[in-house]
């Protein structure tokens, strides 16, 4: 299995998983273009075959049918989702249960429910005993998420703002309140409460949908860092449009890295 983050903030968000012969689009957030231009950047040379989208908001769902259709890819909702936007294109996309795992192609999906201002699902992936989760866009850990991510190999979760410099920024009282609030968005804080209790056999942990506002990389990198202290795990940060790869192929080499270093942070994950 091997992840890439293609993009990751309120400015759009995608990542690819690779499964044998999937590879599945998570969130739909960059028009093609854009989704194009992060996948030469990351030196991938393929096309997405399935959608998965995690809640309606525009960042993670706007281009889903756009992208569905120009891939003649299946697009995977949670029936919640469905019902909360106007999903547009032409066939009609395909209905996950939040605990019922579902497989595409080799790779088994498991969502979780997680609270957000829009129904909004964690995602599991297994693939040949290798896992990853992923977490954005909720406003409070909920009880199970840990069991959720149980031996996980990667873990992508959110650490969108800083408490201090969401109080004291430039949003409207509204949005503080919604960004702050138990459906809004995880503080570095939050997050580095849930690292502390991370299982320790998590390689990689990897934190997602920073806001360009709210936080900087220090602040997030700090405050996971000294969570994680006593952590074996290596932690990066995913950028608004940098790319982080993440691979684990089990009882196999590292794949061998780019010969010209992309433009961005590119990591490599392996056992
Ligand atoms: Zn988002
Ligand atoms: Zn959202």
């Amino acid at each position: 299995m091997r992840l890439t983050v293609l993009a990751s903030g309120s400015g759009g968000n995608a990542m690819l998983v690779e499964a044998g012969e999937t590879r599945l689009l998570v969130d739909a957030g960059l028009p093609l273009v854009t989704l194009r231009r992060q996948l030469a950047r990351a030196k991938l040379d393929v096309v997405p075959n399935a959608i998965v989208v995690t809640h309606s908001h525009g960042d993670h769902c706007r281009h889903a049918a756009e992208l569905s259709e120009h891939y003649q890819a299946p697009l995977y909702v949670s029936e919640a989702t469905r019902r909360s936007v106007r999903l547009g294109g032409r066939r009609a996309p395909r209905i996950f249960n939040p605990r019922v795992p579902f497989a595409i192609g080799p790779l088994t999906v498991t969502a979780m429910t997680v609270p957000h201002d829009a129904p909004q699902v964690s995602l599991r992936f297994d693939h040949d005993g290798r896992s990853a989760a992923l977490a954005t866009d909720l406003g409070e850990v909920p009880p199970g998420l840990m069991e959720h991510f149980a031996g996980c190999d990667a873990v992508l979760i959110e650490s969108n703002h800083d408490g201090d410099m969401l109080r004291a920024g430039p949003y409207p009282y509204h949005l503080k309140k919604r960004v702050g609030g138990d459906h809004g968005h995880l503080s570095n804080a939050q997050t580095a409460r849930f690292l502390r209790a991370l299982d320790r056999g998590v390689r990689t942990v990897v934190l997602m949908h920073l806001s360009q506002t709210n936080n900087t990389p220090e602040l997030a990198r700090a405050a996971a860092a000294e969570a994680l202290a006593d952590h074996p795990a290596t932690l990066l940060l995913a950028t608004q449009f940098g790319v982080t790869a993440l691979e684990a192929f089990p009882g196999s080499a590292v794949a061998p890295a780019p010969a010209a270093p992309p433009p961005r942070q590119l990591e490599l994950f392996a056992r």
